[in-house]
């Protein structure tokens, strides 16, 4: 069986760089349990892949859901970002705080803000429950409206000016139909395309490798938008995709007479993972 990884595929920088400074803050209070003072904390799980949270925890990286009855630590701020005021609480807290957020995230909070500053009716594409979502949606003073498909479209009412920003991990073809019609809904129409690099091209080669192969994995958690829409993208190229968060999630018998693998993975997957199914995969 031949198992092929798609070019472009696992952890983005964005996911590294909030991975590594939450390592080295918990390295900064010490590691053993009669040395820490100051407990760690993320606020929702700092990626959204479940066994690298686990791995975490083991270095004493506390996933909290909300910020109440927690007094003091260090709070980290994950890749997807926080609206300005949870930001706030926690500066009121006198927690410190260390800001992992992805410069693409705000890049776009800052977009919110400035269309909400020039009075722009702002509407974000994108999963209305979604952390970067929210986050965004707090940007927007209560004038943001999440639209996650062209059904939500009637949510929009007719403005005058109308600002669209997307979360960064959406497919664009989503996103382009929303504002093609969204122009039905205004007079002035300012869009940013802020989905961001590492989705592009990791959608980009998901495409193509689908096309290529018998059958294709999409390796990452479940709770993760963007292996959930790179699942999409290869399931409209071939019918025999499947996104699994560990091969013992999958059906081995679907690979009766497949004989070419494909496999991509989120950007919040780590390398381990995607090794691990192609090693055993690679054997069969
Ligand atoms: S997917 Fe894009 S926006 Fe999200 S963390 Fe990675 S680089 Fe940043």
């Amino acid at each position: 069986m031949k198992v092929i990884v798609a070019e472009k595929s696992g952890f983005c920088f964005g996911v590294e760089r909030s991975l590594k400074l939450a390592l080295s803050a918990s390295k900064s209070v010490g590691r053993k349990k009669k040395d820490i003072k100051t407990p760690v904390y993320t606020l929702g799980p700092l990626i959204h892949n479940p066994q690298v949270v686990k791995n975490l925890e083991e270095q004493r990286i506390k996933v909290i859901s909300k910020l109440a009855n927690i007094q003091k630590g260090i709070l980290i701020i994950c890749s997807h970002g926080i609206s300005p005021q949870i930001l706030q609480d926690a500066k009121r807290k006198k927690f410190k705080i260390i800001d992992a957020t992805c410069p693409f995230v705000k890049k776009a909070q800052k977009l919110v803000q400035q269309l909400t500053k020039q009075s722009y009716r702002v509407v974000i594409v994108g999963d209305s429950s979604h952390p970067e979502v929210l986050s965004l949606l707090g940007f927007s003073s209560g004038r943001g409206i999440v639209v996650s498909s062209v059904k939500d479209l009637d949510k929009v009412p007719v403005s005058g000016k109308i600002g669209v920003v997307t979360q960064t991990t959406q497919l664009i073809d989503n996103f382009r139909v929303i504002v093609s019609l969204l122009v039905n809904k205004t007079k002035e129409l300012r869009v940013y395309n802020t989905i961001c690099e590492a989705t592009i091209e990791r959608q980009k080669s998901a495409r193509l490798l689908a096309g290529k192969v018998d059958l294709m994995l999409i390796v990452g958690g479940y709770n993760s938008a963007n292996t959930t829409r790179l699942a999409e993208v290869c399931k409209k190229q071939n019918p025999f995709s499947y996104h699994i968060e560990r091969l013992k999630d999958f059906d081995l018998t679907l690979l009766k007479d497949k004989n070419k693998i494909g496999i991509t993975a989120g950007a919040s997957t780590p390398d381990w993972i995607v090794k691990e199914i192609v090693d055993k995969l690679s054997k069969m």
